[in-house]
């Protein structure tokens, strides 16, 4: 082994955490020091937190140079501090947690037990509980989850956060693909590999409160359907065959009545509620064409996937 590879990175983004990153380093790092002596970094991504997490972070790694820290110059999301701590991590494997803790530190180790007992790639998380989750948030994450595991063109496993402990192959791969508009579980999926899953019960949140809100999770859900399948576009095309083809015979039927039975051709309402709904599809379409034109149009200016305004502990 290469003296200056390390064994184990731990990628924490935090984005208005500044009550949780001491808690949470101090928790962490005894658990990575009784498993890996000094074999291991923890890569801190301040996402353009606004409180005091930058301060924080700053004592935290001017003590300490195995916590590397990354300050993204504003909030970028947390798929792409994700994505900038990964880029910065130099453990054979590599793992991925909340700030939060929601996702509890001990079970890092055991999934990283687990994915040398099975001698796989990506060891995941799969949430048996969600404790702490209104009823809402719940039901709208299953439904999600359901949905897109039926249209996605991989399958992303469900209950499944970002939570897992991966080879550095599957990092390196992630770390290739240049999108800017990344929806991590569908990429943690995509590069393939294999892959286990580890279950374990989620904790609620020691201290603050979520940083998603329901517009957040809205556009986080669109984009997650959009970057990871074109059903929605498909649908347009089949459903309009399928009213051009319903129509053709609802026309032809009128003739006939119009022709045997000499019916008068009535039917205002019939008029006003088939304009209304053609019209209802096609806004509805051109919306869904607009998401992902919308998207590709920001894929076209190939910017970066976040800007880094500070390094701590990273040469
Ligand atoms: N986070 C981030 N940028 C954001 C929102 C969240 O880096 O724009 C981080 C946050 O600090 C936490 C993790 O992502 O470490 C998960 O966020 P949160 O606990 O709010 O999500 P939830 O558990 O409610 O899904
Ligand atoms: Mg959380």
């Amino acid at each position: 082994m290469n003296p200056s590879e390390i064994t184990f990175s731990v990628v924490i983004p935090a984005y208005n955490e500044s009550e949780m990153v001491q808690y949470c380093y101090n928790k962490i790092t005894p658990i990575l020091e009784a498993k890996f002596k000094n074999s291991y970094e923890i890569v801190f991504v301040d996402d353009g937190s606004k409180d005091q997490t930058y301060l924080e972070l700053k004592k935290i790694a001017n003590n300490d140079t195995k916590v590397k820290c990354i300050i993204l110059s504003r909030n970028f999301g947390k798929e792409a501090a994700m994505s900038a701590g990964l880029f910065h991590t130099k453990g054979k494997f590599i793992s991925v947690i909340d700030c939060d803790l929601q996702d509890p530190p001990e079970i890092m180790i055991n999934m990283y037990d687990y994915l040398l007992e099975q001698n796989c790639d990506v060891v995941y998380g799969v949430r048996t509980e969600r404790l702490g989750e209104t009823f809402l948030k719940k039901l709208t994450a299953n439904l999600f989850y359901r949905f897109i595991g039926k249209l996605s063109i991989v399958e992303i496993p469900r209950n499944t956060g970002d939570f897992r402990v991966m080879k550095k192959e599957v990092v390196v791969a992630i770390n290739e693909l240049v999108e800017t508009q990344r929806f991590m579980k569908g990429i943690f999926a995509w590069v393939g590999f294999n892959q286990v899953k580890f279950e374990y019960r989620r904790e609620a949140r020691v201290s603050g409160t979520s940083k998603f809100n329901f517009v957040k999770l809205w556009n986080f859900a669109l984009e997650g359907i959009t970057s990871f399948t074109d059903i929605p576009l498909k649908v347009a095309t089949y459903l309009g065959f399928f009213l051009s083809i319903s129509s053709i015979f609802i026309m032809f039927s009128y003739i006939i009545k119009y022709l045997i039975v000499g019916d008068k051709i009535q039917g205002f309402l019939t008029l006003l509620i088939s304009i209304l709904f053609i019209g209802g599809v096609q806004l509805m379409f051109l919306g869904i064409i607009g998401e992902y034109l919308g998207r590709t149009f920001f894929e076209s200016k190939r910017r970066p996937v976040y800007i880094a305004k500070e390094k701590m502990n990273i040469k």
